[in-house]
């Protein structure tokens, strides 16, 4: 099966903010960190944001990652591994 480090806590992904060069913050997988909008979504607007189906046939776990200083968001893809 296939795990994503990051969720898993056997990795910590840094990651550095490109509008102001900060360390960003992990927040979870983007999936978990909507769930309280996603009632409210058109379908449409849920497959842009997630992309859950086209992520899990490639092994890849997309987190939210946020900018304490400048409180911008990156969503980024981390590889999940083989275990
Ligand atoms: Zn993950
Ligand atoms: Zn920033």
């Amino acid at each position: 099966m296939y795990v994503c480090p990051v969720c898993n806590g056997l990795e910590t992904r840094e990651q550095t903010c490109q509008v102001c060069s900060h360390q960003m913050y992990d927040r979870g997988r983007v999936v978990d960190y909507f769930d309280d909008y996603s009632p409210y979504w058109e379908d449409e607007d849920a497959k842009l944001v997630d992309g859950v189906l086209e992520s899990k046939e490639n092994h890849i776990c997309l987190h939210v990652y946020h900018c304490l200083a400048c409180d911008s968001e990156a969503r980024i893809s981390i590889q999940e591994q083989r275990r």
